[in-house]
């Protein structure tokens, strides 16, 4: 059996960069977790269900597909056969999404799915709790992390490079901010898993980053 790869970590710490490079050069597949949280909370919106409102998210969970399908190199989110790939990377649902992400009975339905894709092994998984969760007994567990400014100076670079307006400052907030809700939430929050590696990628090229990966797997 091919071995399963967790990624985990604050964000834009560039887990999905960086597991999709991984992925790739291995043929493994991508799973980006985040996405599916996504996508549910851009449906919540859609639906006028209020994040907060966990029977009510639940429900439409129940009512939602979610595939992640790679498309030529480029993993496209699909919920009841709708494209949603661009509209789930939306300020509003950044927003939002860690209040949707908290309660533990959407937790529970998505790490069932996320564990139904890793069954056969050969994925390389990213989020928040796949070390600590969802695949606790993954074989590689990488915890990657950069400092805040570090994170949101590459967020902000990266969108000013795409010509779009971007506030270098309220984007850190944003990044806290997001860390805060994931970390302090009760059901299975943002957390280094005890057996995970640690590579701290403040001062390091993604090529590094996908390098030290590399040399782990050889190992
Ligand atoms: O990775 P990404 O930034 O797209 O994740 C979006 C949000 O989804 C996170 O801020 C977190 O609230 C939630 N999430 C989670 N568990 C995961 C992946 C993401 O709670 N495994």
């Amino acid at each position: 059996k091919r071995i399963n790869i967790a990624i985990d970590g604050p964000a834009g710490a560039g887990k999905s960069t960086v597991a999709k490079m991984v992925a790739e050069e291995i043929s493994f597949i991508y799973v980006d977790t985040g996405a599916m949280y996504r996508a549910l909370t851009w449906y919540a919106l859609q639906n006028d269900c209020n994040v907060d409102d966990e029977p009510g998210l639940v429900n439409l969970l129940k009512k939602t597909d979610i595939q992640l399908i790679n498309q030529g190199g480029v993993l496209h989110i699909y919920l009841n056969k709708q494209d949603v790939t661009e509209e789930i990377r939306s300020s509003e649902v950044t927003g939002q999404v860690s209040y949707v992400a908290k309660h533990g009975e959407i937790r529970k339905e998505m790490v069932a799915k996320q564990q139904q894709l890793a069954l056969a092994g050969g994925t390389v998984m990213d989020g928040r709790d796949i070390g600590t969760a969802v695949l606790p007994h993954a074989e590689l567990k990488i915890f990657l992390t950069a400092t805040v400014e570090e994170r949101a100076t590459r967020r902000h670079e990266e969108l000013v490079s795409k010509g779009i307006k971007s506030d270098y400052l309220s984007l850190k907030k944003q990044i806290a901010q997001r860390d805060k809700l994931d970390s302090e939430r009760e059901v299975a929050p943002l957390k280094k898993a005890s057996d995970a590696i640690e590579i701290d990628s403040t001062s390091m090229t993604i090529n590094e980053v996908v390098e030290a990966i590399n040399a782990l797997i050889d190992k």
